[in-house]
């Protein structure tokens, strides 16, 4: 159990398990309203604690977050996707690189009246006890959330990932952000200045990091790399839970409602990664919804039904022919005039035109 030392309001308690993206937002929504926000989160924010995942977002106004806050690096307008039928650019509208742990860090900070409990790794029993204390819990627990145990969620296909910030020369590939597509893996590097980059691959076998290591040593050698140390790389997986259902989005736990936000409901786009928006925009959804007494699955499915269409169908293509396959599906020059991720029937129709 751990020790909660705010004083008690007299408004609603709603604790919020997982500080990413999704929790970060929900409790900035959650203090406006009540005095009573409890934020567990099994880290710490230090500004290193993301390793190097994923750092560029796009629709970064969608955000409830200034510019130019510690953490945000750089606008990234475009970058670079290279397959086997040769370089395509891509448009990112509103696109801007982060240091993740820098942004996170900075926005628990900004959280004035939100109780954080950091190092609490919540386990069952004490998500059980947070419900019958709270009017509104949210799972913020991302890829493998605790609400597993609780509700039936589906899960999709599991790439092993290594990542890592390295410092090195880039100025050959200053300053677009590159996604290299193989036929089983994917490399990305992210510059964040000439000198410095987070730089990932992800596997779609399942391999041992040993190995995944040597992988991305003789990748970055043929791109004229010098490889990063093997201990300053973290290694992670990415879930493709495109094609879990929003219908178990809200139960009821010991009488109180829990609402699951963000990666642990499968918002993250599946194809490409890209996921840090949407969690901030579900947070935010998974409380607004409460207080204003509306469905959230309702709310969901309208912010992204079709993300979720896109991704529950590109998902398992994107498993069985690779992201170079989808490339090649698409006969390169994909440029999306909107947002890079259709959100709305006419984006999504465009993004199906250059797709056929
Ligand atoms: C390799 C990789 C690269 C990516 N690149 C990008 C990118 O470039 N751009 C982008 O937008 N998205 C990217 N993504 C997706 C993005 O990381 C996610 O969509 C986003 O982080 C989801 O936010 P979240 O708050 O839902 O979950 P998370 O960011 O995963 O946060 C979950 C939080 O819950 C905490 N937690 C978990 N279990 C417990 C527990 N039992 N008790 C207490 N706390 C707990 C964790 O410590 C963590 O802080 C990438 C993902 C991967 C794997």
């Amino acid at each position: 159990m751990f020790e909660i030392a705010t004083a008690k309001g007299y408004g609603m308690r709603i604790s919020i398990v997982g500080g990413g993206f999704a929790g970060l937002a929900a409790a900035q929504v959650a203090e406006e309203v009540t005095s009573d926000v409890q934020l567990y989160d099994k880290g710490a924010y230090s500004g290193d604690r993301r390793g190097a995942w994923g750092e560029m977002v796009w629709d970064y106004s969608k955000l409830p977050l200034d510019r130019h806050v510690p953490g945000y690096v750089r606008e990234a307008n475009t970058g670079i996707f290279v397959g086997s039928n040769g370089k395509t650019t891509v448009t990112v509208p509103d696109g801007v690189i982060l240091n993740r742990g820098e942004l996170e860090k900075h926005w628990a900070g900004t959280l004035e009246r939100t109780e954080i409990v950091e190092n609490a790794d919540v386990d069952e029993a004490e998500f059980r006890r947070l419900s019958s204390e709270s009017d509104l819990l949210i799972d913020a627990t991302g890829q493998f959330p605790i609400s597993r145990r609780f509700t039936s969620l589906s899960y999709d296909v599991a790439c092993p990932t290594l990542s890592g910030r390295i410092e090195a020369d880039f100025s050959h590939l200053y300053p677009e952000p590159r996604a290299l597509a193989y036929e089983n893996y994917f490399l990305w590097i992210v510059p964040q200045s000439p000198e410095e980059a987070t730089v990932g691959l992800g596997c779609r076998e399942d391999k041992p990091p040993a190995e995944l290591y040597e992988d991305m040593r003789q990748l970055l050698a043929e791109i004229d790399i010098e490889p990063p140390e093997r201990e300053s790389l973290y290694g992670g997986t990415d879930v493709s839970n495109g094609l879990r259902s929003l219908s178990h989005c809200s139960y009821e736990l010991n009488d109180c409602t829990v609402h699951i936000a963000g990666d642990a409901i499968g918002l993250a786009n599946s194809l490409t990664g890209f996921g840090m928006i949407h969690a901030a925009q579900s947070g935010r959804a998974a409380v607004r919804s409460f207080l204003q007494g509306e469905s959230y699955k309702r709310r969901l499915l309208c912010q992204n039904f079709w993300t979720k269409a896109v991704t529950g169908v590109a998902s398992p293509i994107h498993h069985t022919i690779g992201l170079d396959g989808i490339a090649q599906l698409a006969k390169s020059d994909i440029e999306y005039q909107e947002a890079f991720e259709p959100q709305q029937p006419a984006d999504i129709l465009g993004a199906v035109r250059t797709f056929i």
